[in-house]
């Protein structure tokens, strides 16, 4: 580079430090890519339903003015349109909060036992409403792990609420705390209905990604919720992974690392919650 070339030979970058510096710049270009990629894919799943909304003012205004029956069957799908981009523009602002905050761990202890039994209750009536069972096995004691409480909430109801709208041919769904002996926490959560082929399985914390079934088109979602929840764990230090087969459903779990390994200063006993 012209800088390197004006510098004295004695204080040229050693190769080492340039082959880092060119990799560090094809990391850049490639989050660039990623960026400008999201922005567009962003605009166009916004653009969907902007423009059925369109169509459906501009029916209401001419063709169907005066017809009863049309305009609450119309009215019924803009709703819908409407509650679609506000999931989406909810989703993508999670998304851009929580990349602001990639690089900073957090700090506070939590008790992951109580943000999962909260977390359940709140999906009860989803839960109803698909006419599936959750069952809850937490230990009794708390289960401590450094983390954002908001955060990982947002991360039990996105697998618990996918397992829930993915799996309900399977009719319950298994949510699971299990500590180790080492400190570290294992969350699961399964189901037993279609599960997910192969191919899909690598792709499925892309943004937008969703899988062509049956299930995806008849639930509601953004194709979000799985990307959120890679973020906010890459951030928690905690690893994700996926167990399925077609037709024997999938089971999400999570393994999140001691607090104590975490921690600057030893600090174990708040639990902020
Ligand atoms: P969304 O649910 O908004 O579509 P997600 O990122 O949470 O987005 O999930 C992406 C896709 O992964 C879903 O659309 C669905 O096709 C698939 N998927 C997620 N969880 C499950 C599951 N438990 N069983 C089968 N497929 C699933």
């Amino acid at each position: 580079t012209s800088a390197s070339a004006a510098r004295p030979a004695s204080a040229r970058p050693a190769p080492d430090f340039l082959l880092v510096a060119l990799r560090d710049l094809t990391e850049q270009r490639r989050l660039e890519r990623m960026r400008t990629d999201f922005v567009a894919n962003a605009s166009h799943e916004l653009r969907t339903p902007l423009a059925s909304l369109t169509g459906f003012i501009e029916t209401l205004q001419g063709p169907a003015r005066d017809d009863e029956a049309a305009r609450e069957r119309f009215l019924a799908i803009m709703l819908d349109q409407a509650n679609r981009m506000r999931r989406l523009i909810d989703d993508i602002l999670s998304l851009s909060r929580i990349e602001l905050k990639a690089h900073v761990r957090p700090d506070t202890v939590v008790d992951l036992a109580a943000i999962v039994r909260h977390t359940a209750d709140a999906l009860a009536p989803l839960a109803a409403d698909l006419g599936m069972a959750v069952e809850l096995d937490l230990p009794d004691a708390a289960v401590p792990v450094r983390g954002d409480r908001d955060e990982l909430i947002q991360v039990a109801e996105n697998l618990i609420e996918n397992a829930l709208k993915y799996g309900s041919t399977g009719r319950r769904v298994e949510v699971a705390l299990r500590p180790e002996g080492d400190g570290a926490s294992v969350f699961s959560v399964r189901d037993f209905g279609e599960g997910i082929a192969p191919e899909h399985l690598p792709r499925l914390t892309e943004r937008f990604y969703r899988v062509d079934v049956a299930s995806s088109r008849t639930m509601k979602g953004t194709g979000l919720g799985l990307a959120i929840v890679k973020h906010i764990l890459t951030r928690h230090r905690a690893r994700l992974e996926i167990d399925s087969r077609p037709g024997a459903g999938a089971c999400f779990s999570v393994r999140f690392q001691s607090p104590g390994k975490l921690s600057r200063n030893g600090n174990m006993t708040e639990i902020d919650n």
